[in-house]
């Protein structure tokens, strides 16, 4: 082996021991070894040999502060090439362990974007599909991946130019939001600025000069904050250390993009990052800093008391520091901040300088959980697998908003998110039946963008059913994915009721001819249903109804004045519209009540009067009482108009004080 690698080999041991000091370093030579005789004679496009490469990944593996096992495998990483025997070699040599790493990186080396090799959308997501799986197997294989990745785009400038698009364009769709998702944010920005670079050179290199030239002015005025700050926390007794980052040129870039800024408008390229001991010092921290600073009420986060789904927790506030210009502080504890940078690769625990396998984090659980889903949605959608990856990959991308549902409870969804993506997160049933939504106790369209915060709470009904246009506003692959399936299940359910209709109808068309509608209703279409008409509010042709489907009894026609519309609302199974089919030639029973001061002969014109309008008499029933006569009578009517044209006559009749029609028409009333 040459000299310098040799000298390398201790450098990694150093770097590795530093914080897993029980490192089996003989285990770790003989991987080095077999990769160094493995990559011989191989060269990179850089001219470097191939096994720098190897070497890199390693070490960034390692300032990971990942385990041996990974860091043997991100080593190993590329010596297999699909060689099934390669592979049992290293099984043999290194273990189940690392041969199952190599394997999984493997495996997922041909992944690229759609279009970007004239490759079809189905084998992209065939292969991001297997990749996810891999992941949700062992997480560390697209840690190897992603430390690969880096040290393919430090190393990009030495490829042709087509290339370097090529791999810039699936560093962004695939890497950056993997990176992003995993917390991995120190690795993410690397490779965004890289992406940057590559695909946007001329605002990359624009962007860069504008931050040179200021640079100096800039240094020493964070400079003057930092040690202002220090000053103020060491008078209050609080340990921190401090630091004035600058921001990444990519996340500048963007940031001007969005606010549409020009760049010697911005003044928080800088941030500044107090690092303190323990948790109750970021508050004193942060008081200290409120105490001494103007701060932007409106950019204050608390990301401790509420940690982003990544793990991520911190205090963030915007102060305004000399000649007001706008900084951003950050306050976390060391614990907190390691996590910042490294998200998952932060949450790896070493027991005697093994991965301890029983250790789970609850936010391990859940990114294996959201990519099995993930895997899922895209192996189901066969046939639109581009838009759930778009869906996917802005769930990856979008920033985080928090709600919360009526009974205090956080939901965490990608910004951008609705009342509809709220509701399929809870519960699909909620999301397929919703009907409205309320956010902070006002109704909302189920299009609201909602904001961290607010409280939502979703109005369902039985009969609510999704809407196609639903999933041109959703944003989550989960309520995306929901309500696709649920219009390809419903559309199987309508053409078997297409079928049944159409057998109905040639039922109907042979029984019409003996038998004609029983009751002269029509509802809505429905020709092949049972149609009875109420009995508490005995409608008559004219009247406006209401037909209510019920459980084996047909649809039952009401009024719609009738007083038990409400109560059958809540209760049926549905209601529709009715209609009166004129056609047909049927009367209808309706009781009538009346009122007239007590005389001789008062009966007996109200029956002649009611004769002289052609209407049969059912039953009449008269009780006098005092000077007053209260009737009922049961009459036969054809139609409204007709019953209108007999309450006219009646109410006609010489000392008729009034007539009403009734609800029920069965048995006369008697008055007592
Ligand atoms: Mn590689």
């Amino acid at each position: 082996m040459q000299e310098i690698y040799e000298i390398e080999f201790d450098r990694l041991v150093r770097q590795i021991t530093a914080y897993n000091p029980k490192l089996d370093v003989d285990f770790l030579k003989k991987a080095y070894c077999f990769s160094y005789d493995e990559h011989i004679g191989q060269l990179r496009k850089s001219g470097e040999p191939y096994f720098q490469h190897c070497l890199e990944v390693a070490a960034i593996l390692a300032s990971l502060r990942l385990d041996a096992a990974t860091i043997a495998s991100g080593l190993l990483h590329d010596v297999v090439e699909d060689n099934e025997t390669m592979l049992q070699d290293i099984d043999q040599k290194f273990g189940a362990e690392v041969a199952g790493l190599v394997a999984g990186v493997a495996g997922i080396r041909h992944l690229k974007t759609p279009g970007a090799n004239g490759k079809t959308d189905e084998r992209y997501v065939e292969n991001y599909s297997k990749m996810l799986l891999s992941v949700v197997r062992d997480i560390r294989v697209v840690l190897i991946k992603l430390a690969d990745r880096l040290h393919n785009m430090r190393t990009l400038k030495y490829l042709p130019e087509k290339k370097q698009r090529e791999i810039a364009v699936e560093t962004r769709e695939i890497y950056v939001p993997l990176a992003n998702r995993l917390g991995l944010s120190r690795l993410k920005s690397e490779l965004e600025d890289f992406v940057f670079k590559f695909l946007n050179n001329e605002e990359y290199k624009k962007l860069a000069r504008k931050i040179n030239e200021k640079r100096q002015q800039r240094e020493q005025y964070i400079q003057s904050l930092v040690d202002t700050i220090a000053a103020h926390l060491s008078t209050n007794a609080i340990k921190a250390g401090i630091e004035g980052r600058p921001k990444s040129l990519f996340s500048i870039y963007k940031k001007s993009q969005n606010r549409n800024l020009a760049f010697e408008e911005m003044y928080d390229l800088f941030a500044i990052r107090i690092i303190v001991e323990k948790l109750e010092d970021c508050y004193q921290a942060l008081n200290v800093v409120h105490g001494n600073f103007e701060h932007r009420q409106d950019k204050f986060y608390d990301y401790i008391a509420r940690p982003k789904s990544n793990g991520y927790q911190s205090l963030h506030t915007v102060i305004f520091g000399k000649e007001n210009k706008l900084v951003e502080v950050q306050i976390r504890t060391e614990a907190m901040h390691r996590i910042a940078e490294d998200g998952i690769a932060a949450h790896w625990k070493y027991k005697e300088g093994k991965l301890e396998d029983n250790h789970l984090d609850k936010y391990l659980v859940d990114f294996r959980q959201y990519l099995r889903q993930l895997a899922e949605s895209l192996q189901n959608a066969k046939d639109e697998p581009r838009e759930v990856l778009e869906h996917f990959k802005i769930d990856l991308f979008k920033d985080e908003i928090f709600v919360y549902t009526p009974r205090g409870e956080v939901v965490s969804l990608p910004g951008g998110s609705t009342p509809l993506d709220f509701a399929f997160a809870v519960h699909t049933d909620v999301g397929i039946h919703c009907l409205g939504a309320k956010v902070n106790g006002n109704m909302a369209p189920l299009q609201y963008k909602l904001k961290s915060g607010e409280t939502v709470e979703i109005i369902t009904s039985a009969n609510q059913k999704p809407a196609i246009d639903w999933v041109n506003f959703v944003c989550t692959p989960r309520a995306y994915t929901k309500i696709k399936r649920w219009f390809k299940n419903s559309m199987r359910e309508q053409s078997q009721k297409l079928g049944e209709m159409i057998i109905h109808d040639a039922f109907r068309k042979i029984l019409d001819k003996a038998s004609p509608f029983e009751n002269g209703v029509r509802v809505q279409g429905l020709d092949n249903v049972l149609v009875h008409l109420a009995k508490c509010c005995h409608p008559v042709s004219g009247d406006r109804i209401l037909g209510f489907i019920t459980k084996g009894n047909g649809v039952i026609v009401h009024r719609s004045s009738c007083k038990n519309i409400l109560k059958l609302m809540e209760n049926s199974e549905g209601n529709l519209e009715g209609y009166w089919d004129l056609e047909r030639d049927k009367n209808f029973l309706v009781r009538l009540q009346m009122l007239g001061h007590d005389r001789i002969n008062f009966l007996h014109e109200v029956s002649a009067i009611v004769a002289q309008t052609h209407t049969n008499i059912v039953s009449v029933n008269m009780h006098a009482q005092d000077s007053c006569i209260q009737g009922h009578l049961v009459i036969e009517i054809k139609n409204l108009l007709h019953l209108t044209q007999v309450i006219n006559k009646i109410s006609k009749v010489n000392g008729i004080i009034n007539v009403d029609r009734l609800d029920g028409a069965g048995e006369p009333v008697v008055a007592h």
